[in-house]
């Protein structure tokens, strides 16, 4: 029998998944039709494609990933063709997507997304005034509605202050939060200390009378009775005018001279003392022998940024400071990840990792590229760029932020994001020129010109953390 000639063939229900119909009905002389039912399967939903958001920054709420289903051509419906759940999806860390197959789609799977720590930056923080440089200052954090808790989400330190009336806290990022920020405390002047002020005032202006009074007595011929007055109403009008003026700055200018001597004789008695407490790590980028395309044949990235690490350990310690390398030998050689975390395990204040850059010959200049963790890193970031160019006798091209793909404010390089995450904020990648350049390549492969350049880093490092 012929399809079409003795009979047709109709479908009811066969396009999604279950039982569907199929029905032959006859064509004359046949007459009657039979129904069969048959089963369309549903899809396996480990045979589609699912795509993820990576990078998600913590919000302090369930983050929920952009997860795109398709499976050919077809993208597929949450809600109809399947269901995600999350797991550990609030905190920093590895979160988990399931997606279960729904309708025409059977079965489930997972996957993860990475749950990164939001600067602290981010947040408001806000602080009450205090009465003394001495006090601790009480310090509220939030974010998006929530109150941060101190030593779990942030820790605070105090900043040498710059101002006499303003206390510098730093506050750094712990767990779900990272980076560090820094609030302004005023110090109020206490009322004790008004009165004090007032009280000196007044006796001053009783000593300036009498010493008018006595003066006026040795010169009684040159002063009546009235003129010794009205000299004194004048002085008490200056009196006034000195006690109102005094109010406002006396106290102040009291508080400068004591915190400036107080800092002055820190420095001169302590250089070494302060710069043992600081340790900085270095790292020489890359391994032995590694980048050697370059103008010279014996010039690598590797080798050559070992050396110039050499030297500035050299003459970071002259200065007192405590410093370590992540490559103690040229040979040894570190994951990108690991240089950073390094950094961060041991403690260090500091993180420079030490590099020559690649381009065309006509590229040229120095740039530094800074950890967003910190906004006060671009201070150190321009002044060593600075010194860097000068001593290579090139340009600096500037301080540098690179944003990790997806998540703006993680730092791109592993090096800086490694060694920020595990609590050294102060992270630098610093492009010393381009090796790619014939005067840049000339001047990094000269021995002597590395120990220039490490002396003018050093010197740099040692004014930024006020040890000379
Ligand atoms: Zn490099």
């Amino acid at each position: 029998m012929k399809k079409n000639t003795h009979y047709t063939v109709t479908y009811q229900n066969n396009t999604k998944a279950g039982t569907a119909k199929v029905i032959i009905k006859g064509k004359s002389p046949y007459t009657g039709s039979v129904t069969k039912t048959f089963k369309i399967m549903q899809k396996s939903i480990s045979s589609v494609t699912v795509t993820s958001s990576n990078y998600l920054t913590y919000t302090g709420k369930p983050i929920t990933a952009t997860l795109s289903v398709t499976s050919g051509k077809t993208k597929l419906k949450s809600g109809t063709d399947y269901q995600v759940t999350y797991q550990s999806n609030t905190n920093v860390g590895q979160a988990r997507y399931t997606i279960k197959g729904k309708g025409n789609y059977t079965g489930t799977r997972s996957g993860v997304f990475y749950i990164i720590p939001v600067n602290i930056s981010k947040t408001k923080i806000t602080a009450e005034p205090v009465e003394q440089d001495t006090d601790t200052p009480s310090i509220k954090v939030t974010y998006n509605g929530k109150t941060l808790k101190k030593n779990t989400d942030y820790t605070v330190q105090s900043v040498t202050p710059i101002e006499p009336d303003t206390l510098q806290m730093a506050i750094t990022g712990k767990g779900n939060y990272c980076g560090k920020t820094y609030v302004n405390v005023p110090i109020t002047i206490p009322e004790t200390t008004s009165a004090a002020g007032i009280t000196e005032i007044i006796a001053g202006t009783l000593m300036l009378l009498g010493v008018l009074g006595v003066s006026a007595r040795k010169k009684r011929k040159f002063f009546n009775k009235r003129k010794v007055l009205s000299g004194v109403s004048t002085c008490m009008v200056a009196a006034v005018v000195l006690f109102s003026f005094s109010v406002n700055t006396a106290p102040e200018v009291t508080a400068q001279t004591v915190v400036t001597d107080t800092i002055a004789k820190a420095y001169a008695s302590a250089d070494k003392k302060k710069a043992a407490k600081i340790k900085i790590t270095l790292d020489p980028g890359h391994v032995k022998d590694y980048n050697r395309f370059t103008y010279f044949s014996n010039y690598s990235e590797g080798t050559q940024m070992w050396k110039l690490a050499c030297e500035l350990k050299k003459e970071l310690e002259s200065y007192g400071f405590v410093v370590v390398t992540t490559r103690p030998k040229v040979t040894d050689f570190l994951e990108v990840a690991e240089r950073g975390q390094l950094a961060g395990n041991n403690g260090s204040d500091l993180f420079l990792s030490l590099h020559s850059n690649a381009g065309g010959s006509s590229a040229s200049g120095v740039e530094i590229y800074y950890s967003m963790s910190d906004q006060n890193n671009k201070v150190l970031s321009d002044k060593l760029g600075k010194a860097i160019a000068k001593t290579m006798g090139t340009s600096f091209n500037g301080s540098k932020n690179r944003h990790y793909p997806g998540a703006t404010g993680v730092d791109y390089y592993g090096v800086c994001r490694n060694a920020a995450f595990y609590g050294c904020t102060a992270a630098f990648l610093v492009e010393h020129g381009f090796h790619t350049n014939y005067s840049e390549s000339s001047f990094l492969k000269n021995s002597s010109s590395l120990k220039k350049l490490a002396k003018a880093e050093a010197k740099v490092i040692a004014e930024y953390y006020d040890v000379i």
